[in-house]
């Protein structure tokens, strides 16, 4: 490879761009004429870049952006508690980084508290500009030493500290207002809007809360699921076989249930047996699940309650079994000679 001053390459030109001029008087199309002699009569180019050049081509364009919106991170987070513990880990860093009342560990109760004072007074700076204090109109506020919009209620009076005397005034329309709303719920065990506002009014005057509420509740997936209305669905009629006429244990079902650990760790079953017309139940033990001991089990309750003409199962390996092993029998055979014996 070899180094080529930009005035000796062709290729500049076009790369570069020109006025037509130039571009006539200049044939760029044509190689340098040093290209043609023999390799070791090329003039020797040293690679030293014009720094003019470079300059005059740096483009000078200053790039800057604000973002308004940095301080409105919570518009993307959905659950309130995040949005306060966000908030007072900001401030833990702010103050550790300025050197002032260093700390370290989780966040405090206190330091949660005032994540949530500036997260709500910022929510009131938004929400309640100077267009907008026409909402306030019937309520009686004040601001705080720190700067909080608070309501006087009847109570002012009551010697007493605190936000259920003076409630913190929050708008019904603000993203994090919903969250609050919908995480006092989920905190104190999903509450109808009656007491969900009781709870609410002891530290915020949501305004129009009743209808915001009501809406937020409407949107909880567990609510939701106790308060569906059941699905009626009509009563299908029995099959022949559970209203016939017929005698106890004529018509029935066969169900395995277990197994049951008994003594020395032994597994044991129990076969149920119900009658389809009048709801009667025989148990019997089976000590395994083969054909065999089920068989043993039907003839135990036949022995007791007497033959059944229908028998009704699951496809579990025992009752297929037992399916197969009555199919052998010549059941025309059986007949005849039971017709021969009466
Ligand atoms: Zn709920």
């Amino acid at each position: 490879m070899e180094v080529c001053s930009w005035a000796q390459n062709p290729a500049d030109l076009p790369s570069r761009g020109c006025s037509v001029k130039t571009l006539l008087k200049k044939q760029w199309y044509e190689e340098p004429p040093w290209l043609r002699d023999s390799r070791d009569k090329w003039p020797d180019f040293e690679l030293s870049p014009d720094e003019n050049i470079i300059y005059a081509e740096k483009k000078k364009t200053v790039v800057s952006s604000l973002n308004k919106k940095n301080d409105e991170f919570y518009n993307n987070i959905s659950s309130y508690k995040k949005i306060l513990r966000i908030t007072g880990w900001m401030y833990r860093f702010y103050e550790n980084s300025k050197g002032f009342n260093k700390k370290s560990g989780e966040l405090s109760k206190a330091e949660i508290k005032r994540a949530e004072l500036k997260i709500l007074k910022k929510i009131q700076e938004y929400s309640f500009h100077n267009e907008n204090t026409q909402r306030l109109k019937p309520l009686e506020t004040f601001t705080d030493a720190d700067g909080i919009l608070r309501a006087k209620t009847k109570l002012t009076m009551r010697e007493e500290d605190g936000n259920f005397k003076v409630p913190i005034v929050l708008p019904s329309d603000h993203h994090v207002v919903k969250s609050l709303i919908l995480y006092k719920h989920q905190e104190l065990g999903h509450p109808g809007v009656q007491s969900l506002m009781v709870a609410l009014r002891e530290n915020y005057w949501i305004l129009k809360s009743r209808r915001t509420i009501k809406k937020i509740i409407k949107t909880c997936i567990i609510c939701q699921r106790f308060s569906v209305k059941q699905p009626e669905i009509p009563e299908g009629t029995l099959a022949e076989d559970r209203v016939k006429n017929a005698s106890i244990f004529e018509v029935i079902g066969v169900d395995v249930a277990g197994p049951l650990i008994i003594k020395e760790s032994k597994k044991v079953w129990i076969l149920i047996i119900t009658c389809a017309v009048y709801r009667a139940v025989h148990l019997e033990l089976l000590m395994s699940l083969s054909t065999d001991n089920f068989l043993l089990a039907l003839r135990r309750f036949i022995a007791r309650r007497g033959r059944p003409s229908i028998i009704y199962s699951d496809n579990g390996t025992n009752f297929i079994g037992m399916d197969n092993s009555l199919k052998t029998i010549n059941l025309r055979r059986l007949e005849t000679s039971f017709t021969l014996i009466t």
